[in-house]
């Protein structure tokens, strides 16, 4: 069975510096994947090449097998139509730090305008999934709030709802919940850990050391635009054969 995704030397670079490194990965379907790094390593950048939001400098994507952001024709990679793209990024949700929600949109029609729009659903199908999904991050009859209105742990669970809404096969994470106060993380971690159990694959950035130990199957450990640990979470996490991995743990623990 094909890989739910696989990189293959995804590399990136700004104005000459590469920030994401030949990196390789592959996820199984239905697993969860933790990747933890420094800041400045490239976690952030390498999820929004999965998701395609940052053109590659080189290297491959495929989600479910199939190449994302490219065709091939013989050997040679083509960039495929905006609108395929589009379709592609729609089987991948994507949940940020600063939940970017549209401020001046409620929460239904935060959620129902991808399907609508992207997936064509007809708009009492799209509302009635949305409440359905409210009520899994625990929001019922938040429907016509806006966004301001709620905490910021309610705007992320939001932007959770959103992201499931276009029903994707992978969703990440990046750093979900490092913008909230203290007493909003765990209200968030729950809602993620719910959906760790139903299936879906996950890539999630963190710091939460101990969210990670509890959800992970596997955990990627980047540093400078390079993967420089990976396997099973217990092994990685147990791992003091390597010095760099040990000292970044025992400075966010
Ligand atoms: P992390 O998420 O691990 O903190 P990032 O992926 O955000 O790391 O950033 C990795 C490096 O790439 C950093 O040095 C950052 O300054 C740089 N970088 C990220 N995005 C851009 C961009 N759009 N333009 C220029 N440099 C960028
Ligand atoms: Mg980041």
């Amino acid at each position: 069975m094909a890989e739910a995704i696989e990189l293959r030397n995804i590399t990136k670079r700004f104005s000459g510096q590469t920030v994401v490194d030949s990196v390789d990965l592959d996820v199984d379907a239905g697993s969860v994947t933790v990747i933890l790094g420094p800041s400045g390593s490239g976690k952030s950048t390498l999820l929004r090449c999965i998701n395609h939001l940052e053109k590659l400098d080189a290297g491959t994507i495929r989600i479910g097998g199939e190449l994302v952001g490219y065709e091939q024709k013989g050997q040679a990679l083509f960039e495929v139509s905006d609108s395929k793209i589009a379709r592609q990024r729609s089987r991948i949700g994507m949940v940020f730090q600063q939940f970017n929600l549209f401020p001046h949109r409620t929460v239904l029609q935060n959620i129902i305008d991808a399907p609508i729009r992207v997936k064509k659903q007809p708009r009492a199908q799209a509302v009635a999934k949305a409440r359905l999904l409210l009520q899994q991050v625990g929001l019922s009859g938040r429907e016509d709030d806006w966004p301001q209105q709620l905490s910021g742990g309610q705007q992320q669970r939001v932007a959770i709802a959103r992201a499931l809404a276009m029903d994707p096969e992978v969703m990440l994470f990046d750093e979900p919940t490092s913008a909230l106060d203290p007493e909003l993380v765990g209200e968030v971690l729950q809602v993620i850990k719910a959906l760790a159990h139903s299936g879906i694959t996950m890539v999630i950035v963190t710091h939460e050391i101990g969210f990670a130990r509890e959800v992970a199957d596997n955990i990627v450990f980047m540093e400078a635009g390079k993967v420089i640990a990976s396997g099973p979470a217990r092994q990685v996490l147990e791992n003091n054969a390597n010095a760099r991995v040990s000292h970044f743990l025992s400075t966010v623990l």
